[in-house]
């Protein structure tokens, strides 16, 4: 843990402008500097810094924050690694909350496997140049897949020795524990029954499949030592008997995001059936299979840079395809896709290709993993390679350029693709063919984002030849029995009774949603006033008078002028984070103290943070107001006009809603009495709307 005055005086230090430059070159623009953005590609700059708000933004592709997010993005770092890297670069000392013994004893244990690791993958590296055994079977192997020096290089591939034991008896000569080479599943360790005799054959077995199949003996992980016969074969230490988990095969060294090796794949080069062909460590402390890809590390940085992952199958289609000069793949290599995976794609884009084998005969089992990314709100498209190829054979047989083009020009979005595959079988048969649909609309309902559902409705309408209204109503219905189950697994007193119920409901709160959204934007504009001009003062009538019996000017800051006005009505943010920001001005202007946007940039809660950095970088103001960059009197006057100008606008809108729902109301013919009251109400509305109107029309803001 990082101390908060350390990562005030880090903030402070931190020079946006010092900071960006030492990555892009800076050219001054009035207040501001610009330059090419460095997150995408461009030829004329859309890449801005302020160095008088202490953030940067591209409004290209919409990457913005402070000196720290930059960092953060840039070197693909956490928070407080960011902070460290930057305390680093100003000389500041950071002091560190002490961990307890047991935090720093998981930390060490952990820090040793990566260490054991980084020793193995070296070893196993150097057996492929320096024995002989390494250079005709290992190295062989991979120049006869076609492999590169500089990718075998890359990849750190290696080989491990068919002596079973010989990595951990090295290791453990070396001075590495056998404790830790059996925790990071480097090493497996036997221990028998005290009483039947070992057969060698199940050591054979066990070393060999990696698997429990032995009566007498059982895989041990670490920590008590009952009795240990040593066998012939295994390496031994004070009784345990050890054996490699690799040996005799080829090595894929898995990396994390920050290129720490903390696993590994071996794929056998023996024939024989009883030999799995590929192995890979078990989950450890440091590997946890479901959240982890192979080759993250090396495809990150072209990742961000096409906004696109590539996820194939397998080690040999990543490294393959690295060679052919397309670095923005990964492999789930063996596990089907999980929701940590993906997960782990978005914290580098939003965009999921997914190259599929011309054979594979997974690809209908798939349809799982699509539904996953949909469902994480993420963009999927799906690639299909000629019958009999696959990403590894295709890349090798055709040039960098052709296997780019090829990919640009066959990937399908997952209706199209999920459509072609299927047709075939439904063509001529409605009810198949209804299926299909089904399946596929299903697979849309699982977005979490209503404009994706709709532009998808919209395709699959197209390729199906399907009256869209069908289509929204199968989704309308799959939706609500989602809704069903989810508000009957929260809330069993609430019951909806029909189907029809539930998609009117559905519906009206839809269209509710969208009403709100329209409320959103005057909300919006209060929040971005209040964050770049809510601590400048304004002049306005005070509640006290001079003998004249006019009313005393007083000076105020237009958030208190803001939060005055807003509380008159009682009128209350209904988007969450803006009614948070709204929130934290009243309180601070409680204790007479007006936050600026410092404040919130460097807010705890990110999502303030980054809206605050998009409410400050907009354009409008920046052409208009920073220009000048000193507040005149005629400024501030603008200033007041413009806040009056969002808050009636906000009022206007609310009314508008308001009388929205009578109208609504009306059309269901209500009993006498409360249309009477509806329509008393209607007309206070309007009148009020009226003369809001009036108001909002004589504010000129110019
Ligand atoms: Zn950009």
């Amino acid at each position: 843990m990082i101390h908060k005055e350390d990562i005030d005086k880090i903030f402070e230090a931190a020079r946006v402008e010092e900071v960006v430059g030492d990555y892009v070159t800076l050219k001054k623009r009035g207040v501001n500097l610009i330059g090419l953005c460095p997150f995408h590609d461009e030829k004329t700059p859309s890449f801005y810094v302020s160095p008088v708000k202490g953030i940067y933004k591209c409004f290209g592709c919409g990457k913005g924050g402070h000196a720290i997010n930059f960092v953060m993005e840039k070197e693909l770092m956490t928070y407080p690694d960011a902070l460290r890297h930057l305390a680093k670069k100003y000389n500041i000392h950071i002091v560190e909350e002490e961990q307890s013994p047991e935090q720093l004893q998981s930390q060490n244990d952990r820090e040793s496997l990566f260490v054991v690791s980084s020793f193995a993958q070296k070893n196993f590296s150097e057996n492929l140049y320096n024995t002989d055994e390494g250079k005709s079977i290992g190295l062989g192997y991979f120049k006869e897949r076609g492999f590169r020096e500089d990718i075998i290089q890359k990849f750190q591939l290696g080989y491990c020795l068919t002596n079973r034991s010989a990595f951990t008896d090295i290791a453990i000569k070396t001075g590495y524990k056998a404790e830790y080479l059996v925790k990071a599943g480097l090493t497996l360790e036997y221990k028998a029954h005290p009483d039947p005799p070992p057969s060698t054959n199940a050591q054979d077995k066990l070393g060999r499949e990696n698997q429990h199949t032995s009566q007498t003996y059982s895989l041990m992980g670490s920590g008590s030592s009952p009795e240990f016969i040593p066998t012939k074969e295994g390496g031994r230490l004070g009784g345990a008997s050890y054996s490699d988990r690799f040996w005799g095969r080829v090595m894929f060294p898995i990396h994390n995001a920050t290129g720490r090796v903390i696993a590994f794949g071996g794929r056998t080069l023996r024939t024989d059936k009883k030999t799995a062909k590929y192995i890979n460590s078990p989950e450890t402390d440091i590997y946890h299979k479901s959240d982890v890809l192979y080759g993250i590390f090396f495809a990150k940085k072209e990742v961000i840079a096409q906004d696109n992952c590539f996820l194939v199958e397998g080690y040999t289609d990543v490294i393959s395809m690295h060679q052919s000069g397309i670095e923005n793949v990964v492999a789930s290599s063996g596990t089907s896709l999980t929701v940590g995976q993906i997960k782990l794609i978005r914290r580098f884009t939003n965009n999921i290709t997914i190259l599929y084998d011309g054979d594979s005969a997974g690809i209908k089992a798939s349809f799982r993993g699509i539904d996953l990314i949909l469902e994480e709100g993420m963009n999927v498209k799906v690639l299909l390679f000629p019958d009999g190829e696959d990403p590894d054979s295709y890349s090798k047989r055709v040039s960098s350029e052709e296997l780019k083009t090829f990919i640009k020009n066959n990937s399908k979005d997952f209706i199209s693709f999920k459509t072609n595959l299927l047709m075939g079988d439904v063509q001529n048969d409605p009810i198949k063919k209804a299926g299909l649909i089904k399946e596929i609309v299903e697979s849309i309902a699982l977005i979490p984002e209503a404009i994706y559902r709709s532009v998808y409705v919209k395709e699959c309408s197209r390729i199906m030849d399907m009256e869209e209204q069908i289509l929204l109503s199968e989704l309308n219905k799959i939706r609500s029995k989602k809704f069903n189950e989810k508000s009957n697994s929260h809330n069993t007193t609430a019951p909806v009774n029909t189907e029809s119920d539930v998609v009117e409901a559905l519906q009206i709160e839809e269209k509710k949603q969208l009403l709100d959204a329209s409320a959103e934007h005057q909300e919006r504009d209060i929040i971005r006033l209040l964050l770049n001009y809510g601590n400048k003062n304004v002049v306005v009538d005070g509640e006290e008078t001079d003998e004249k019996k006019q009313p005393v000017q007083i000076e105020i800051p237009l958030a208190a002028l803001a939060i005055h006005e807003l509380q008159h009505d009682n009128i209350v943010f209904e988007n969450t984070l803006y009614h948070s920001i709204y929130n934290e001005f009243v309180q601070h202007l409680d204790k007479e103290k007006v936050p600026d946007y410092n404040y919130f940039i460097s807010h705890e809660n990110t999502a303030i943070s980054y809206l605050t950095v998009d409410l400050i970088s907009n354009p409008y103001f920046l052409s208009k107001w920073e220009k000048h960059s000193i507040y005149t009197t005629m400024e501030e006057d603008i200033l007041k006009k413009s806040l009056y100008h969002a808050v009636y606008a906000l009022k206007s809108r609310r009314l508008e809603m308001m009388i929205h729902d009578i109208q609504k109301r009306l059309k269901e013919n209500p009993p006498d009495e409360e249309m009477m009251t509806l329509m008393q109400t209607q007309h206070q509305l309007l009148k009020t709307k009226k003369e809001l109107n009036v108001l909002l029309g004589r504010i000129v803001v110019k």
